[in-house]
């Protein structure tokens, strides 16, 4: 840009991540203020902001019924009054030249009729010569922040839209077939609407204009994307060929048969992982649908091939079931399994690590925080990221970043298979998901009862207690979940154990188990192995419990203060009943009064089983932004596009995208240029 801005701006518009041109050119309005056209201040709709000029006769300081700016002008021969609360000295001597050398005033605000008539409370205001031009557009309001004034604000991108031409990086041709608008003319349009535009559909961003700016926004996250998943096609990775014999004697011996879905999810697998580039891909299926085996197929593929892999788990407790049931399984094969986890001994640690650095392990098994610290491989050939969803934006970037650094250093990266159990709306994974190949396991293995849900206020504790005890006298066994108290995790500590303790207490004779987050990693896996062997029959927890546990026998779950958990998160704890040839009944007690959200949570969950559709509701109800954990990041997404409404416009980006990038590599470029430049990260985690 021609000018460069005040020194003292340079903060705050950095903090709106503006710096290059097109970073301003893109800074859009809020909304508009319509200074067009002149309103006689008599006939002002009343809590309407209007333009009007009056001549300025005298202004003064009074001091009731507090310090005021007091300005008296005359408009249509009507007197107007115009009172400013905060104002600079500087201000009453301008309004005084103003008045001698009859100089109008023009104010942009709401009028009001005070007691000696129409009256405007501070005013946005110019004061001009008699005859001067009105707006030929509307005037624009942007987003601003402390230290910015919207007027310097706004000087600062009008000069960046008109510095230059304005050049439109899309082909005619895209354009004309898609009916959209050429660049300039909508950022033109957007900067400085005429005086008869369509304001509702300005304000609702479907206006033409606002449909390229949402185009172009979705057709850069593509683009990145797609050069992302590029860029990874193009390193190097060990073909791991999947014809070994540890996995053809594991799939010989398997308990079951492969439902349709994971066979395919298999075949899906095992052809990428023979590749000699990278494979990424998400295995998607709902709870209870059987991940966890096709990790130990992916893992097997490797140690076939002389490869290590490493599974992640987002909990200690997850990862030790892992390390429970691929040890079960892989163990009888020969395998070597190590065990990452925090109870370690200084001793047992060091023979872990060892494993895994000399190559003795064939699989290592841990925490994401237990990886994040140094693990050296001999050679790791696959990663498995279990709960995949679990992980906030900012954490996935660190990952992201990480194998990519690793990626810089050697030679060859790991093969990775990342799985979830909240599955992603359509709209999430032709977005943010765009550089992901994906599996869907969308059948559930046989013979699995569908869990039935009740709805039931905390009024009836003892009903359900009754029934609790009922099924401990037959042989099942149950959760009993208490919520977490996000702003104390001392509180959330306390209330499981006042729960644990009241429980045992209710239901003498009953063996009552305990497990929450604070608890000692050996404390933990005990208290989850007494219950997983029936050593205890009720198991009173936190949300510790909520991703993965896998007890088949459990068949009743208890949560309680259903109204104080996500979406996601009842229908994961949900997952853990029904695993077993029991019917299952998850019972979510509710304290009353419930709130509208807790109430419309509760009757999706209540409604539905189907983890897609819950995430669609849960996307609706919360947005992209929380959902994708932006919160946590604090970095803004998606600007203008909006992923429920935008559906469209983000099926045209891809297929554009593809295009771009085949047709005309250049244009891609400057696109992303102009769009991401310094956001690349945040559009493709
Ligand atoms: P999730 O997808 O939630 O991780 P798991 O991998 O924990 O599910 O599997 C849930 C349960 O289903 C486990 O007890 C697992 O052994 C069992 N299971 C997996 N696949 C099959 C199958 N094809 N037939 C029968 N049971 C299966
Ligand atoms: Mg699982």
């Amino acid at each position: 840009m021609k000018r460069a801005p005040a020194p003292a701006a340079a903060k705050p518009l950095a903090r709106l991540g503006l710096r290059s041109r097109f970073d301003f050119v893109l800074h859009l309005p809020l909304r508009y203020e319509d200074e067009t056209a002149l309103c006689d201040p008599a006939s002002a709709p009343p809590g309407k902001p209007v333009l009007v000029e009056a001549r300025v006769e005298r202004s003064e300081i009074a001091f009731r019924p507090r310090r005021q700016l007091v300005v008296h002008a005359r408009s249509g021969g009507e007197p107007l009054t115009l009172r400013f609360f905060n104002f600079y000295p500087s201000q009453l001597k301008q309004f005084g030249r103003a008045a001698d050398d009859g100089l109008l005033v023009r104010a942009y605000g709401e009028v009001r009729s005070g007691w000696f008539g129409a009256e405007m409370a501070h005013p946005r205001y110019r004061l001009v010569r008699e005859g001067e031009p009105l707006a030929q557009a509307l005037t624009p309001i942007y987003p601003t922040t402390a230290g910015l004034a919207q007027a310097q604000l706004r000087r600062l991108v009008l000069e960046a839209l008109d510095a230059d031409a304005l050049d439109d990086t899309l082909p005619e041709a895209s354009l004309a077939r898609l009916g959209l608008w050429g660049f300039a003319e909508s950022v033109r349009y957007l900067h400085r609407p005429p005086a008869d535009a369509d304001l509702a559909a300005l304000a609702e961003r479907t206006h033409p204009a606002w449909q390229r700016m949402k185009l172009d926004e979705l057709l850069a996250q593509q683009l990145s994307m797609r050069l992302a998943y590029r860029a990874r096609r193009e390193r190097a990775a060990p073909p791991l060929p999947g014809d070994g014999a540890l996995l053809r004697r594991f799939l010989g011996a398997l308990p079951f048969r492969l439902t349709g879905a994971q066979a395919r999810a298999m075949a899906e697998i095992l052809r990428d992982l023979a590749q000699p580039h990278p494979m990424q891909r998400l295995l998607q299926g709902d709870v209870g649908s059987g991940k966890t085996i096709l990790a130990a197929i992916a893992c097997l593929a490797a140690a076939d091939a002389g490869w290590q892999a490493a599974v992640m788990a987002p909990t200690e407790i997850l990862a030790e079931q892992h390390y429970r049931k691929f040890a079960a399984w892989l163990a009888p094969l020969g395998a070597r399994i190590a065990w990452l986890h925090g109870a370690l001994s200084r001793g047992e640690r060091k023979a872990a690590l060892d494993a895994a650095a000399g190559g003795a392990a064939a699989i290592v098994v841990g925490t994401h925080a237990l990886f994040q610290q140094e693990v050296a491989f001999k050679q790791l050939g696959l990663a498995v990221v279990d709960e995949q969803h679990r992980f906030g934006v900012q954490q996935r970037l660190l990952l992201r970043r990480k194998g990519e650094e690793a990626a810089a250093r050697r030679r060859v990266v790991p093969h990775q298979l990342m799985m979830s159990a909240t599955p992603i709306p359509r709209t999430l994974s032709m977005s943010y998901y765009a550089d992901l190949d994906v599996s869907v396991l969308d059948e559930l293995p046989p013979g699995r009862r569908p869990v039935a849900t009740r709805l039931v206020s905390s009024a009836r504790r003892r009903e359900v207690l009754d029934r609790i005890r009922a099924a401990c006298a037959e042989g099942q066994q149950a959760y009993w979940v208490c919520p977490v108290i996000e702003e104390s995790p001392e509180l959330d500590l306390q209330a499981a154990l006042a729960t644990h303790a009241e429980l045992a207490a209710e239901l003498p004779g009953l063996r009552v188990g305990l497990v929450h987050g604070r608890m000692p990693a050996e404390e933990k896996a005990a208290a989850m192995q007494a219950f997983a062997s029936g050593a205890t029959q009720l198991l009173v927890s936190t949300t510790v419990i909520e991703v993965g546990v896998d007890v088949p026998n459990a068949s009743l779950m208890v949560i309680e203060h259903a109204e104080r958990f996500g979406l996601a998160q009842l229908h994961q704890l949900r997952g853990r009943v029904g695993r077993g040839a029991r019917d299952s009944v998850c019972i979510l007690l509710y304290q009353q009064p419930l709130s509208a959200a807790a109430r419309a949570r509760l009757k999706v969950i209540f409604e539905s089983a189907d983890g897609f559709e819950i995430a669609r509701q849960d996307l609706l109800l919360r947005g992209p932004g929380e959902y994708l954990g932006e919160r946590q990041s604090g970095a803004p997404l998606l600007r203008f596009a909006d992923l429920e409404r935008d559906e469209p416009l983000i099926r045209a980006a891809r297929e554009m995208a593809e295009e771009l990038l085949a047709r005309e590599p250049e244009r891609a470029r400057r696109h992303m240029e102009r769009w991401l430049a310094g956001r690349q990260d945040y559009l493709r985690v």
